[in-house]
């Protein structure tokens, strides 16, 4: 297999010595949170293939259909759920040769990208054309275009901008038996179904994406970034949903306990809520007033400045330290597999609003009851989206806890009981892919069928998302 793929992308364009390929073996998701999928972390590839252009990329996806050979695309390798972990015998298809910011129009606000680009750099490159870039998570330092495509993450400034899925306007991409499709990037198409859906939170299973067509957004005039204080979750969650309900529109709005907390609900448990606004000046500063008054209504309390310019300013350092840790390391494989040694996980649901906080009850029973401690329940971008840190109170120092995953799995059935959907941000991958029939039902079904019409043999990222 590697001379008939060195045929397509070159000699200098495959790695296949294991310890170079070590590093594309993984994702961030370490043993001790990945629970049932635990022992499929880290299979074996054959080769890594890094192609350079669209071309190559679909020869790969053609060669690997009539040889039935599994391939799994890889991005910065920064995602949560082991989407991109390898496949027994897999070529993985590493985006990072195709790199290239191909164009910003500060006229049309689009920018034009190959997938291997690193968010930083598109952030760096839109800011250096007078336009803004709106997907910014944590990872910007480490995450690709590509990557956050495909796995539609949500960023700081989701609550203005949409997730990463919203911002694409159109693709090009490899569909998994070697088509060329490129979706037209206008804004509002409504001539048949939308082919961004098979690229979208797909986790490379239908196509891989070789171009995207992003939006990019004014660089505001204003930007204010300020913190309240509020006596308890439920208070500030009030807040929250009472600004929605007004009309307030944030950029950012991040909102959370911070305390550990011992599992049951503590209602005296203080949270902040750091809240951003951006746009012209007259709009800023009537948003924020709307927001104090409010927030006041509600027994908040103005933070300092200061403090809330410091979250704003240290806001990608999980990422910077990833990237430091791990990903820079001079055994990024070493590093990531030991690169959290307690046993945690942190889960983001999707939920009506009216059962948020019956839900958080409701978790806190269930951790309560089997020895899991809540670290920070938190609101990310609206009031529906919510997110759990939890920890477990004894660690017994194995690879993986099925106490911990049954807790889990739990709390994330919950949500989809109570009408929501059991992760906002990070996909699927390996680590969900068993909640997957009770997320969509037949639907999963009408899913693989599509799947099976572009990737007759399953091998595009098989055994993950969609099995
Ligand atoms: C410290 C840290 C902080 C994080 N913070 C956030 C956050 O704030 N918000 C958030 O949403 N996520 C966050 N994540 C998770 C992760 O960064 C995101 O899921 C990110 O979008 C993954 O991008 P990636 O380039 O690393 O993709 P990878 O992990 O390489 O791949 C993710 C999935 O996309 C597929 N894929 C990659 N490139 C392509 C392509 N070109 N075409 C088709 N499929 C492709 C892979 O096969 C895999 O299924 C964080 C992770 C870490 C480690």
């Amino acid at each position: 297999m590697r001379s008939d793929l060195e045929r397509i992308v070159g000699a200098d364009g495959i790695i296949s010595q294991p310890d170079a390929m070590m590093r594309y073996i993984g994702d961030a998701l370490g043993a001790f949170r990945a629970f049932g999928a635990a022992s499929r972390l880290y299979a074996t590839p054959s080769v890594v293939a890094l192609p350079s252009d669209t071309r190559q990329v679909a020869r790969i996806l053609r060669y690997a259909q009539t040889r039935q050979v599994p391939v799994v695309p890889y991005g910065g390798g920064t995602g949560v759920f082991g989407a991109a972990a390898p496949i027994e015998g897999c070529v993985i298809l590493s985006l990072e040769r195709m790199n290239a910011v191909l164009d910003v129009s500060e006229r049309d606000f689009t920018t034009r990208l190959q997938p291997g680009v690193v968010l930083e750099d598109a952030a760096r490159a839109l800011g250096n054309a007078g336009v803004l870039l709106g997907h910014d998570p944590w990872s910007r330092p480490i995450a690709t275009v590509g990557g956050a495509i495909s796995t539609d993450g949500v960023g700081y400034t989701a609550a203005r901008y949409g997730s990463m899925g919203e911002q694409a306007l159109g693709m090009e991409a490899a569909l998994a038996d070697g088509e060329i499709i490129r979706t037209r990037a206008s804004a509002k198409p409504t001539n048949g179904l939308s082919l961004n859906s098979l690229l979208i939170g797909a986790e490379g299973t239908f196509g891989i994406v070789t171009e995207a067509t992003l939006r990019a957004f004014p660089m505001p005039q204003k930007r204010l970034i300020a913190g309240v204080d509020f006596p308890s979750f439920e208070a500030g969650f009030h807040a929250i949903c009472r600004m929605y309900a007004e009309g307030v529109r944030p950029t950012m709005l991040d909102y959370g306990t911070e305390a550990m907390s011992d599992g049951q609900t503590a209602d005296d448990e203080p949270a902040t809520l750091y809240i951003s606004f951006e746009g012209f000046d007259a709009d800023v500063k009537t948003q924020w007033a709307r927001t104090l008054d409010i927030c006041r209504r509600y027994e908040g309390r103005e933070g300092e400045r200061e403090e809330a310019l410091r979250f704003w300013r240290t806001r990608h350092a999980p990422g910077e330290r990833y990237k430091r840790d791990v990903l820079d390391s001079a055994n990024p494989a070493q590093a990531r597999r030991r690169s959290s040694a307690y046993r945690m996980d942190y889960l983001h649901v999707a939920l009506p609003v009216s059962r948020v906080l019956e839900y958080r009850r409701r978790c806190g029973n269930i951790f309560a009851d089997r020895g899991i401690r809540v670290r920070e329940w938190s609101l990310w971008a609206r009031p529906e989206l919510f997110s759990f840190l939890i920890v477990q109170e004894r660690d017994d120092g194995g690879e993986t806890s099925p106490q911990m995953g049954e807790v889990v799995d739990d709390a994330l059935t919950l949500a989809q009981q109570l009408g929501g959907s059991m992760e906002y941000c990070h996909g699927v991958g390996l680590k969900l892919s068993h909640l997957m029939d009770a997320e969509h039902g037949n639907g999963l079904r009408v899913m693989r069928r599509l799947k099976r019409a572009v990737d007759p043999n399953n091998i595009l990222n098989p055994g993950k998302m969609l099995g």
